[in-house]
């Protein structure tokens, strides 16, 4: 059986800035109001024979967009993307968040920013496609934590109403 979770009724959003480098209209640094659709399939099991509890679903995609809102998305595997002081074949991703200032080049343009002020991805883009891929993917290994019953997890990441990218994790 199937569940799905509406990302605009179950308040499933984030507002953030991003940048696809080098694209001719996408490569600026704009926003996006983005909702997130989640579609489950598995058996039902347990003791209320749910698939899944909506409730962990929920709690679980809402986290990730709380981590992503109000911040500037970075794809640090862009390779179009240059940091100062930060070697992406080495250095932690994580090293980049605790920067007072982060110093990187985007195509060529120089920025310097907060470290807080973004969310550092271990993506090559911030689009739709990659994001899809990384709410599923994340969203599968925290839900495999608890269940054993699923067969895929699907999210959908809209780019506001009208157009998103879906990307199904087989379990
Ligand atoms: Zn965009």
């Amino acid at each position: 059986m199937k569940i799905l979770v509406n990302g605009i009724q179950s308040n499933l959003r984030f507002s953030s800035a991003h940048v696809i480098p080098g694209h001719e209209s996408c490569g600026y640094i704009h926003g996006h109001s983005y909702f997130v659709d989640v579609e489950i399939e598995g058996e039902r099991a347990g003791d209320f024979e749910f698939v899944v509890d909506f409730k962990d679903v929920k709690g679980f995609t809402k986290a990730i967009c709380d981590e992503l809102d109000h911040r500037l998305l970075i794809p640090v595997y862009n390779d179009l993307i240059e940091f100062k002081d930060f070697d992406k074949d080495n250095d932690s991703i994580f090293n980049l968040k605790k920067k007072h200032t982060v110093h990187f080049k985007i195509d060529g343009k120089g920025y310097a920013l907060p470290g807080v002020d973004c969310v550092f991805l271990p993506l090559p883009y911030t689009s739709a496609e990659e994001l899809s891929k990384f709410f599923a993917e994340t969203l599968a290994k925290k839900l495999s934590e608890t269940y054993d019953n699923l067969e895929y997890v699907a999210v959908c990441v809209n780019e506001g109403i009208g157009q998103g990218a879906e990307y199904r994790k087989d379990l």
